[in-house]
């Protein structure tokens, strides 16, 4: 049986889907394509729950890592359960879709029944079930979302769909009490590169978007290239390498120059880094662990150079959305910068500075919610659960054969 994700009760959350529109050549036409995404509230149980009362498992499967957590909406984390894929992906070089599906497959029910443990509940004390819809491989998230419609349906539980990206965004608000609508947010991860001005909840204008690749991607990549040890991914390897290094050393252009929007492109930069590597003689089958102290030094100087250039595109674009989002809500106070290369400090510390300089504060989650997490997707069920915006529980028993099938993100 084959069912779509609106047939399957995601209603409200596909909608929230699109949340995203698409990035805006100007400043005007940004103000155009701002959409208003209320849901009708639906008031019976959203509104019975005090809010200290609303305790939500949300659980994450759309890339490499299977996660779960169990939040409570006074913002404490009951607990967080990650598994990650580490192994198959330095293996791979990469993520291979079904090799993650079996991954998350093997070790769904166990996560979940961790973050229970640990937090120690069962599936009684829950109010409801958050679970990633999308971005993602359909056939991971896929896992994700037949757990949560399974303990959902089983328990009598409200379910809500959630936007990996969004959930990116608010975490930041369980972190930062005082991180009010509206903010701007830039989330960074393997798979996006997205400048987002955030007035209310669910309500979402894209600043801007990577043409080609997400900057993430760029450092697993130039990881890659340069022997590192991808274990922990490209980027935390990078960023330890580049510490050594010159970063001045190698002349590699700043992306987009010309372009005075606030979209990406990462593309281009991996082929310089590539041809450098390749002027160098560099041979990404010796580790860096085997390498020769100028060997290890040339690579440093690569993995420090690359940085620079990757941040400071980050940098510009961030500029000059600070200045389109202020036209826009002069209220703004904070930029969010969020995803997996959030974690990096370097990339902190130079966002710092344009944040300040442009007289706004900048808020980062802790590296473990920046990289792909349970937490980030219960604590945004909480926040649209607040709104009362839920689906109803799925049936007890459903097909064993049904296939969630979902949407082109
Ligand atoms: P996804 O891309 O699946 O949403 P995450 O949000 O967890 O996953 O982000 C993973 C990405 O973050 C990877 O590309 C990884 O290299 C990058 N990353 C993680 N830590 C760092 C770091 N310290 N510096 C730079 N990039 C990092
Ligand atoms: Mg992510």
């Amino acid at each position: 049986m084959v069912l779509s994700l609106s047939t399957l009760g995601f209603s409200s959350a596909l909608s929230r889907l699109n949340f995203f529109p698409k990035p805006p050549p100007s400043l005007f036409s940004a103000l155009t394509t701002f959409r208003r995404n209320q849901l009708p509230l639906k008031s019976s149980l959203a509104a019975s729950k005090r809010d200290g009362d609303v305790v939500v498992l949300g659980i994450e499967t759309s890339c490499d890592d299977t996660a779960a957590a169990v939040v409570r909406s006074d913002g404490e984390i009951l607990s967080q359960v990650v598994s990650s894929q580490a192994d198959l992906l330095a293996k791979y070089g990469g993520v291979a879709p079904k090799m993650a599906e079996e991954a998350h497959s093997k070790v769904i029910d166990q996560v979940v029944q961790e973050a229970l443990d640990k937090a120690y509940l069962t599936e009684k004390d829950l109010t409801a079930v958050a679970v990633t819809i999308g971005p993602g491989l359909s056939l991971c998230l896929r896992v994700g979302v037949q757990k949560a419609r399974k303990i959902a349906g089983g328990f009598n539980l409200p379910i809500i769909g959630i936007h990996h990206m969004e959930a990116h965004a608010l975490v930041a608000r369980l972190i930062e009490k005082d991180l009010q609508f509206p903010f701007m947010a830039l989330l960074i991860s393997g798979g996006h590169n997205l400048l987002v001005l955030a007035r209310d909840l669910g309500q979402y204008i894209q600043l801007g978007t990577t043409i080609d690749d997400a900057i993430g991607e760029a450092y697993d990549k130039t990881a890659k290239w340069l022997g590192l040890d991808l274990r922990r991914s490209g980027g935390p390897a990078i960023e330890k390498l580049a510490m050594e290094g010159n970063a001045e050393s190698v002349k590699f252009s700043i992306p987009m120059k010309q372009h005075k929007d606030c979209n990406f492109s990462y593309a281009g930069l991996k082929t310089q880094v590539r041809l450098a590597i390749e002027s160098k003689k560099i041979d990404a089958k010796i580790p860096i662990s085997s390498a020769s102290n100028g060997d290890r030094l040339s690579r440093a100087d690569i993995a420090a150079s690359f940085q620079r250039i990757a941040v400071l595109h980050l940098e510009e674009r961030c500029e000059r959305a600070i200045q389109w989002a202020l036209k826009m809500e002069p209220s703004i106070r904070h930029l969010v910068v969020s995803g997996g290369v959030a974690s990096n400090q370097y990339v902190r510390a130079r966002l710092d500075m344009v944040v300040k300089k442009n007289g706004l504060q900048l808020v980062c989650p802790p590296p473990r919610l920046c990289t792909d997490n349970g937490v980030m997707i219960a604590w945004t069920g909480i926040e649209h659960f607040r709104m009362g915006r839920y689906d109803p529980p799925p049936p007890a028993e459903e097909p064993e054969d049904f296939v969630v099938c979902f949407p082109e993100h």
